[in-house]
């Protein structure tokens, strides 16, 4: 079963099902609202149930090329002392695929390079959509004026803030605030100290810190604050350096080699509210526009690539509209329980007073426990064919 597609964004979710859908020989057109497309400079986690997937869209190769694999991660406190270290070779053992790190810009770059730039359609804003019986019109904004194109099937991929969401569903409450704020920066090459390969997270007091080194010798670092801690400072680096002055190296040393222009300060919300369909007539939404989660486990653009596979083999496997209705009936219960992982995981972190609760349990836990506790995320596999 093949046909046309408009695919609405041009995120990490949208491209994979452009690639998806152009396997099984859908014409497939992408309209973005940016002018190009320009990642946050900020790094994403490839967990192996997005690993598994990707090498199913067939882009496995790239992304061992492009990516840097993880050997381990290593859970500390911000005197350095560590809790906790889980080597990779478990979890790949485990779960048939390894982490990789890699810079969004890249993981971007290689999807839209299998997919081909010439299905990519920028400046085209979605403001409107109608759902007929065996298509959807979207309207668009673009700077010559208003224009709309029709498909046999339309995926919405637009994001958290998804402007199609409460046109398709207007009763959905749309994003929740989680509480706390996440800055990120990357250091380049030139300036970034030696890290060791295991990424490194540690854990204080409501803040998180995370180091991570990615492709090419840059270093991508996270920082997590309850909101409002984060409020109290202005935007810039210079309170990040001081906030975390005291905690183990290289921390300050990466905070003060950051570039003012990277620092990205991103508060973080999610759908709390679990949407009650994914699907409406011939729209499909996958993604943050469908299931945002919190970044707590890593897994908002693992599932959305997950959302593009199903979709696809679901539409060739039973046709445009019960496939529709199988990948609704597969995806929302998985998606929901990551969120539900996700939001407790992000709200025991993040709490002050529980830290030295935590920080004792994760010593005190054998490394195979976890390993095993990510089996629900890591497990994932696409359907063999
Ligand atoms: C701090 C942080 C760290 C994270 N780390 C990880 C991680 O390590 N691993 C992981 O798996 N996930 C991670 N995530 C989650 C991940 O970033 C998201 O889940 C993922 O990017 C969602 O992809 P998407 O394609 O659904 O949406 P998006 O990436 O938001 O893409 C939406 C696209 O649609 C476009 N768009 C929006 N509105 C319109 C419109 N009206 N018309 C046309 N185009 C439009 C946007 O410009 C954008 O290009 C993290 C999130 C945060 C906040």
């Amino acid at each position: 079963m093949s046909g046309t597609a408009i695919i609405v964004g041009a995120g990490i979710g949208g491209l994979t099902a452009a690639l998806a859908l152009q396997r099984k020989g859908w014409q497939v057109d992408i309209y973005e609202q940016a002018p190009t497309i320009r990642p946050v400079g900020a790094a994403v986690g490839m967990a192996p149930n997005a690993v598994k997937a990707l090498r199913y869209v067939g882009v496995g190769e790239d992304l061992r090329e492009r990516g840097r694999r993880q050997e381990g991660i290593e859970i500390r406190v911000p005197s350095g002392r560590s809790l906790m270290m889980i080597p990779a070779f478990g979890i790949e053992r485990r779960y048939g695929a390894p982490f990789y790190s890699i810079h969004r810009a890249d993981l971007h770059d290689l999807l839209l390079h299998r997919v081909g730039v010439t299905a990519l359609r920028t400046e085209h804003r979605a403001t409107g959509i109608t759902t007929h019986a065996d298509s959807a019109t979207v309207t668009f904004e673009t700077p010559e004026g208003t224009t709309s194109a029709t498909a046999d099937l339309v995926v919405v991929a637009d994001g958290i803030k998804s402007r199609l969401r409460p046109e398709l569903f207007p009763g959905h409450p749309g994003p929740d605030s989680a509480g706390y704020t996440v800055w990120r920066g990357i250091v380049p090459a030139a300036d970034a100290p030696d890290i060791s390969p295991v990424v490194s997270v540690t854990w204080g007091r409501g803040a998180r810190f995370g180091i991570d080194a990615i492709n090419d010798g840059q270093v991508y670092w996270f920082a997590c604050e309850n909101l409002a801690d984060a409020d109290k400072h202005e935007h810039g680096l210079d309170p990040l350096v001081a906030r975390f002055r005291r905690w183990h190296d290289p921390i300050p040393q990466l905070l003060a080699s950051t570039p003012a222009e990277v620092l990205g300060r991103h508060d973080v919300y999610y759908l709390r509210t679990a949407m009650l369909s994914f699907v409406r007539d011939r729209v499909a939404l996958i993604g943050d526009a469908a299931h945002a989660v919190t970044p707590d486990i890593g897994q908002g653009a693992c599932l959305a690539i997950e959302d593009a596979v199903v979709l696809a083999d679901a539409i060739e496997e039973h046709g445009v509209d019960r496939g529709l209705r199988t990948y609704n009936a597969i995806r929302r219960p998985r998606t929901e329980s990551m969120s539900r992982v996700s939001g407790r995981v992000g709200g025991f972190m993040q709490n002050p007073v529980l830290s030295p609760v935590r920080d004792a349990m994760a010593f005190a836990t054998p490394t195979s426990v976890f390993t095993r506790a990510m089996s629900a995320a890591y497990g994932w596999t696409p359907a063999a064919r």
